[in-house]
Formats: structure tokens, sequence, C-alpha cells
């Protein structure tokens, strides 16, 4: 059997600087773990654009579909706010997703107990919070139809679509059960059911893949305004969260800052099964490239790490490995290592981005 294949687009600005510290950990889970990966590189975003003239090239995509997972690092910077549209970095991103129809974006909420304190809300409400949101991301209000700005009599009418099939709706409800089967064994559904259409087939079509499929997962629906309020009040009620693009979007970032900071945020986005079982795979920290702190060494590695994690749970069905790997940033973090993002009003010294993957490359030596 050959090794699982992993491409690797690093990007822009800090994504190379966190994907290096991702590179010598998978390099330990070769070494010490005899899970050896083969691992091809490429371009993206504003480096691809640089180089070929477009954030993302045909033969990159070509590779990205045949691969085991994509590992992303971020895209975008300053230097190309002013490219056309059709050519910006995150064109890249947006193809990959579009073009491997990645429709569930994979959005955890966990918050490190060292890190309780960095929450906005109080420490008794984040603490060992460890949630999930599926967000529908190929479908609804973002690419609906009819779209656009238009005149009517003489005023000017902005429209957006919300529109949902019964089998969109089916696949991004598979997946969340399935999560949850590996989880605490609950979702709760997120819509609009009292005032959206959409939404009533959303709660429909979820219920009834429940019952037909999933009859052993506790089902709970919620509509989504009152899904904002419970997130802030007790986040801790919930395990995996379902619901579409727009409220997925709105209710994700909310549920990050639970947590603290951008730094320490992972994202799975994940299709339909391929040939050999596996998802299609894309793994990428939810943060930007960060171009005030670029080359500075400042950069936070543990969201992209963490992306890694996620990319052995899902893709590579290595659950305790991914464990081993969280529970050696749970420890270099309650050890009090910390990256500039992570001081808190009080300050202290930070490490630097690579002090931090020596850190946590010696807490994974340190768990065998
Ligand atoms: P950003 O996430 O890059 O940065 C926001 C703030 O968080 C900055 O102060 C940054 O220094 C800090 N930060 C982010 N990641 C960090 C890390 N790992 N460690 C320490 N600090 C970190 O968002 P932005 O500034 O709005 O966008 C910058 C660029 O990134 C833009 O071109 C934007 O389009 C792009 N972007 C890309 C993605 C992506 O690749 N998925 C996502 C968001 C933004």
């Amino acid at each position: 059997m050959s090794n699982p294949s992993l491409l690797i687009l690093a990007g822009d600005g800090i994504g190379p600087e966190v994907m290096a510290e991702v590179k010598r950990i998978i390099t330990w889970y070769g070494d010490k773990r005899d899970m050896p990966f083969d691992i091809s590189e490429d371009l993206v975003g504003g480096c691809a654009y640089d180089k070929h003239g477009t954030p993302l090239t045909d033969e990159t995509m070509a590779k990205a579909q045949e691969v085991d997972a994509v590992l992303l690092g971020a895209v975008g910077g300053p230097k190309y706010d002013d490219l056309d549209f059709s050519v910006k970095p995150e064109r890249g991103l947006l193809r990959l997703r579009k073009e491997m129809d990645l429709f569930s974006n994979l959005r955890p909420a966990q918050c490190f107990d060292a890190l309780a304190d960095f929450s906005s809300l109080k420490r008794e409400i984040v603490a060992g919070l460890d949630i999930m949101i599926v967000r529908e991301l190929t479908s609804g209000v973002y690419f609906g139809e009819p779209r656009g700005i238009h005149m009517e009599g003489n005023e000017r009418v902005g429209i957006n679509t919300q529109r949902y099939t019964e089998s969109e709706i089916a696949r991004v409800a598979r997946s969340a059960f399935e999560l949850a089967r590996r989880r605490s064994n609950k979702v709760c559904s997120m819509e609009k059911a009292n005032v959206m259409e959409s939404g009533v087939l959303w709660r429909q079509v979820v219920t009834e893949i429940h019952e037909k499929e999933y009859a052993d997962v506790q089902l709970s629906h919620m509509y989504a305004d009152n899904g904002a309020m419970q997130l802030v009040r007790n986040p801790k009620q919930f395990d995996v969260i379902v619901t579409d693009n727009l409220f997925g979007d709105l209710l994700s970032d909310a549920a990050a800052m639970l947590t603290g900071s951008l730094g320490m945020l992972p994202s799975a986005s994940l299709g339909l099964p391929m040939a050999n079982g596996r998802p299609k795979a894309l793994y990428e920290p939810v943060h930007g490239s960060a171009p005030d702190i670029t080359g500075q060494g400042k950069a936070n590695p543990i969201a992209c790490i963490l992306s890694f994690a996620m990319a052995l749970r899902y893709s590579f069905d290595a659950g305790a490995e991914a464990d081993r790997l969280e529970a050696a940033v749970e420890q270099v973090l309650a050890d009090g290592a910390r990256t500039a993002d992570l001081l808190g009003p009080d300050g202290g010294s930070p490490i630097s981005t690579t002090q931090m993957g020596d850190a946590i490359l010696a807490a994974l030596d340190a768990s065998l």
C-alpha cells in the first residue's frame, strides 16, 4: 500500500511560517509513529499569481483532486488588494473549495483550560468547551439565483436568493450525524423555519435523515437567532451544530471568539468520499495571512497544527494520534508557552513561531 498523500499549499504572508512547523510535525509522525506521508508542495494565492498570473493553476487544481488531503496556510495580502476580482488570491481558495465540492465546513470551538481567561466570556462558561459547527459551504444565499442589483422604478434593489435542494441539506446533515457519532452523539440543527421556507425544508430533511439513518444520535432543532444567543449564554450545551452557509458563517465566527485568539482556530472542509473511502478534504487555519506580523517570527502556528490534527482524525482515521497532537498543544499551553497573540494584558515574554513548534515537538516526544 502506498503512503497517504498530502498536498501542502502554504500560500502567502504567515502561511509559509506556520506551515513550516506543521511540516516538522508531519516528519515527526513519519519518524516516531511510523506514519509516513507522501508530500508535494505547490503555490496558491498571491505567490501563485506572482509566478503564473493566476492564484491557482490548473495543474495545482488537478493535484488537489488526486491527493488524500490538502493542507493550506493562508492567502492574500495588501500587495494584491488592487488586482481584478478574478485573479485575487482568495479566488484560488474559492476554486479549490468549489471544484473539490467541499460542502461540509467543520469549525471546532475548543477552549483550552490554560487560555480560558482569554475569552470575552467568563471562565466558567468557556473552560473545557469543545463544540463543532458544521456549516454548509457550497450553496444557500451566497450562491442562489437570482442575485444582483437592479432598478425598480427610480430606486435600486439588491437581491440574493436563499436556495437549498433536498440533497444539499441531506449530505451536510449526514456529515454532521457521522461526526456526532465520533463525539458526544448530539446534533443541534439551526435554521429559521419560523420565517423561511428554506428553513422549513431544512428541518424536514434533517429530521427525515435522522429517523431513517441516525436514530441513535440525539437530535434537536433551534432557530438560528436563539442559537446565537445560546452560544454566548451556555455554549457547553452543544456538541455538533449543523446549519446553512449564511447562519454558519455568523455562528462559527461568534463561536470562534469564545476561545480567544484567531491563532488557535483550525478548520476542515470535507466533500464526498473518494474511491478509497476518504473524503475530499482541505484543512486550513481560520486566520488569514496576517501581513502585520509576516516575517517577524511572531505567528502562532497552533491553528495550522491543529488543522493537521483534524486531517489525522478525519482523513486518516488516526483519532488516537490526533488526540496525541491536541494533548501536546494543551500541555505546552499549560506549561506557559505563549506566542505574542496569547499574552494577556499582564504581558510576559513571548516565544517565536519556531520555539512554539519546538515545544510541541518536545511534548510529542514526551508522549511516547
Ligand atoms: P488575519 O487573520 O490575517 O489577521 C487578523 C489579525 O489577527 C492580525 O492582527 C493578525 O496579526 C492576527 N493573526 C492572525 N493569525 C495569526 C496567527 N497565526 N498568529 C498570531 N496572530 C495572528 O485577517 P486580516 O488582517 O483581515 O487579513 C489579512 C489578509 O489575509 C487579507 O488579504 C485577507 O484577505 C486574507 N485572509 C485570508 C484568509 C484565508 O487564507 N483563509 C482568511 C482571512 C483573511
